[in-house]
């Protein structure tokens, strides 16, 4: 398979020389077609006026008069009634020329042989140096009757700029051709860059750097492409973390599991420490029960985007019945809960979205003081709606904020190892906020307490009863 480069380097020199031919072409048929006729007049009417010079001036010589008009830029030919020839100024490189020809100027005929030069030699029979390629006029001069041949002497009038030409040709030519070596290679070395970067991508390698600083269309080609590796890295570490952490969070509770019931195996356990063991492997039966119901539910929301089962309900409604399940639990731990949830119409899932406010408030139950308070408040904007869950539990440091919405995440487990978690809620929560084109922050300060705040889109629907 040929290079792109050299590819790229073949197609632009084979423009250049079709670009080339076709120039040709094209300037040959100008020149047959407006500058021939001219050129063949202006020298008909040059080769007169030095046939009439002759002729008002019979006292020159002829032959001094023909070799000064030839020095000046012409090949010049005579002949006379008797045949006697002539040759001024440079010699023509073909000097046939047919008998009846010269007869027909020595009669007063004009010869064009500018005009009729055959067509076949392109723009180049301009440069013919031929004894038919030149003007024919009668001459007389003291009672003589000559024929006078003439054509411009093409390399007296024309040497240095031929020169001058040749030269811009074969440097144009030359320069294109370096200047498209380079281009091409400048063009062509971030794809080869681009190309190693995907096949190292393919092989694994996240980290590929690419150095393509340009402004261009393969400038934003080469960043996008370093966002998609970053991107895909991130994911692949995700990947990874999301298979060690489901591993270690099945497995924990199964080798706890395995080591109580060996335990219970004993006969000879006191009932109390029975009743311990059983509460135990409850709880980690719960905390399986919980993480695979979790993953099913993040499986399945990453999995389609259409599963949600949206409708307008009453959000105002939808919490404090959630609230009314949670009172036992707010009272037996002593917290303190207010709220403000006026009946507010939103569009969504009212399912999924029960399991983001079932989530942020057993949060804020479960990272709560002793004590402690939790306020619950719906505020409508003009465009959207704010659901707020605000608590004097434990808070969050900075550091925790920053990930608090990830997988898997449980902020420093020294605070939190006593309480029941999977770490999975609050990406959950993320993602079906997110789906229904919400977005869910949270502001907290460590050791203070924390605030979620949910923002949804308002319903434009005909107003709700
Ligand atoms: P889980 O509660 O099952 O651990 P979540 O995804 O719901 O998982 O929460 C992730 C982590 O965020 C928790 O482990 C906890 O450290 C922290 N967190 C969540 N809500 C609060 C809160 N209201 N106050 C303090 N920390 C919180």
């Amino acid at each position: 398979m040929k290079s792109l480069y050299v590819k790229f380097v073949v197609i632009t020199i084979g423009i250049m020389i079709i670009s080339s031919i076709l120039a040709f072409l094209v300037s040959n048929a100008y020149y047959q077609q407006k500058i021939k006729p001219l050129n063949d007049q202006k020298n008909t009417e040059i080769a007169l006026s030095i046939a009439a010079f002759a002729k008002e001036h019979p006292s020159i010589m002829l032959k001094d008069y023909l070799e000064n008009t030839a020095a000046m830029g012409y090949q010049i030919y005579s002949i006379d009634q008797s045949g006697n020839e002539a040759f001024y100024g440079a010699p023509f490189r073909d000097s046939n020329l047919s008998a009846y020809t010269k007869e027909k100027v020595l009669n007063g005929t004009v010869h064009h042989g500018i005009l009729q030069f055959p067509k076949r030699t392109f723009v180049t029979g301009f440069f013919a140096n031929e004894l038919q390629n030149t003007i024919g006029v009668p001459l007389k001069h003291n009672g003589k009757t000559y024929a006078l041949f003439i054509r411009p002497d093409i390399k007296l009038l024309f040497n240095e700029m031929h020169f001058l030409f040749g030269w811009i040709l074969i440097l144009s030519i030359t320069l294109s051709i370096v200047m498209v070596l380079f281009s091409t290679k400048y063009l062509v070395k971030p794809i080869t860059h681009l190309t190693n970067a995907t096949q190292s991508l393919a092989n694994g390698n996240y980290h590929v750097k690419l150095n393509i600083p340009r402004q261009d269309e393969l400038g934003n080609l080469a960043r996008s492409f370093s966002k998609m590796a970053q991107k895909l890295g991130q994911t692949e570490e995700m990947r990874k973390e999301f298979i060690s952490n489901i591993s270690h969070d099945i497995q924990s509770p199964l080798s706890n599991i395995k080591g109580y019931t060996n335990l219970l195996e004993n006969e000879s356990i006191g009932p109390e420490e029975r009743a311990q063991y059983i509460s135990i492997i409850n709880s980690e039966i719960r905390r399986l029960s919980t993480l695979t119901k979790q993953l099913l539910l993040l499986a399945s929301l990453d999995r389609n985007e259409d599963m949600l089962k949206k409708r307008p309900f009453n959000i105002g409604q939808q919490l404090k019945e959630l609230i009314r399940n949670y009172q036992w639990v707010i009272s037996e731990k002593g917290l303190m809960l207010s709220y403000t949830l006026p009946d507010t119409e939103i569009m969504g899932d009212p399912s999924l979205l029960n399991t983001v406010w079932d989530n942020l408030l057993s949060n804020a139950i479960k990272y709560n003081k002793p004590n402690g308070s939790i306020e619950i408040s719906i505020q409508e904007r003009k465009e959207s709606v704010l659901i707020t869950f605000e608590d004097t539990g434990i808070g969050l440091k900075h550091t925790e904020i920053e990930r608090i919405f990830d997988r898997f995440y449980r902020a420093d487990p020294a605070r939190t190892r006593t309480i029941e978690g999977t770490g999975l809620g609050l990406s959950i929560a993320a993602t079906i906020i997110r789906l229904h084109g919400g977005q869910i922050t949270v502001t907290s300060e460590e050791g203070e307490g924390s605030a979620f705040i949910v923002e949804m889109k308002k319903n434009h629907g005909d107003g709700f009863c």
